[in-house]
């Protein structure tokens, strides 16, 4: 059976490593959920919770790893360069305490091109109809004050003005040599609002990632499951394998070359006889000159853009992928409002 176009469930990890003999020299990324049963939670009802949680924070703060940490699989895509993140993704947790829908949602930035607006509108738009909020910051310079940047009082507003209740989240407090420094800075960020918890983090690590879980099942209210617990994301296969390429594109051109590049996935071909898959998926650019960048000498970068991906999309699948991936050029598709949702970015 062709299914070309499935939601990611969760992978039957076995069945997905016999799938997929020696295709990636990575470690698989799946270590499962964070798990935490109910009677972790002090206080709780003994009854499963249910909700949906908003990751917001500024660009770069580590919301995607995050996501990616408490579900235990990577569905959103990493990179050190801010507004990778372009759309709201799903993440669904399930354990002892219940289910928590999680929502990754873009950076919250000034934005001045059809597609920053697009990405602010999608997080913006996550703080409607969800019962909790993670407000995602990282630690201070040591020198420096605590200060809410403008985009982080913009979410505290409209937060207060939909009364969910913000769990604070300090991230990548594995970069503080002294970790008593954090004290001045919880009594800080404590002052600034009314924080249901605040919970340092490292994000990369895992660690703390478990206190988070634990205080929103004291936050969520008690109710059925959501969605199916089989399902790890809204988001369709064919998204994610778009994500996957892109998350390369982000890793491996420079300066703001990323910044014009959108992905498309043009066909998508179960080979059921030998059990992978070949994907033909485009890259799109702004102009000729970059276009010439992404080919690379002789086609070296497109190459090794497409084998990075597959190694990627090969344990995402669980089956062996093969990529062809070609190069369009769309002259300034970022600042056309019709373009920008002709690359899928539409709400
Ligand atoms: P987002 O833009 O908020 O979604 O941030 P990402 O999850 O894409 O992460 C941005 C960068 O911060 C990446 O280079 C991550 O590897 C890095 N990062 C995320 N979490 C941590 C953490 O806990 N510690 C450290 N040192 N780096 C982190
Ligand atoms: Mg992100």
């Amino acid at each position: 059976m062709p299914t070309d176009d499935p939601q990611a469930r969760r992978p039957r990890a076995a069945a997905a490593a016999a799938r997929s003999p020696g295709a990636s020299p990575r470690p698989p990324v799946s270590k499962g959920p964070v798990e935490v049963e109910l009677r972790a939670v002090v206080g709780m009802p003994a009854e499963p919770v249910a909700g949906t949680v908003a990751i917001l924070g500024r660009p770069n703060v580590g919301k995607s790893t995050l996501l990616n940490q408490i579900v235990g699989q990577k569905l959103a895509i990493v990179s050190p360069k801010p507004q990778t993140t372009r759309n709201r993704i799903l993440g669904i947790w399930n354990g002892g305490a219940g289910q928590m829908v999680f929502v990754d949602t873009p950076g919250v930035h000034p934005a001045r091109s059809a597609l920053n607006r697009y990405m602010v509108d999608e997080a913006m738009g996550a703080v409607e109809g969800v019962e909790a909020a993670l407000l995602v910051v990282e630690p201070p310079d040591s020198s420096a004050a605590v200060k809410v940047a403008p985009a982080e009082r913009q979410i505290l507003d409209a937060l207060g003005r939909s009364r969910t209740p913000v769990v604070l989240v300090i991230n990548k407090v594995d970069t503080l040599a002294d970790k008593t420094s954090l004290i001045p800075v919880l009594e800080a960020w404590n002052a600034i609002a009314s924080f249901a918890a605040l919970i340092p983090v490292s994000a990369r690590r895992g660690s703390g990632v478990r206190d988070i879980v634990i205080e929103l099942a004291r936050l969520l209210p008690v109710g059925k499951p959501l969605f199916d617990a089989e399902l790890l994301t809204d988001r369709t296969e064919r998204f994610l394998v778009g994500e996957l390429i892109r998350e390369q594109l982000f890793l491996e051109l420079r300066q703001e070359l990323p910044y014009a590049t959108a992905v498309l996935i043009d066909n998508w071909e179960e080979r059921a006889e030998r059990g992978d898959v070949v994907i033909d998926a485009t890259i799109v650019v702004e102009r000729d000159s970059q276009k010439v960048i992404v080919l690379g000498k002789g086609g070296a970068m497109i190459k090794d853009i497409g084998t990075r991906a597959r190694h990627e999309v090969d344990e995402l699948l669980g089956r062996p992928a093969h990529l062809r991936l070609f190069v369009k050029v769309a002259p300034e598709w970022t600042s056309s409002t019709t373009d920008v949702a002709r690359m899928g970015y539409r709400s």
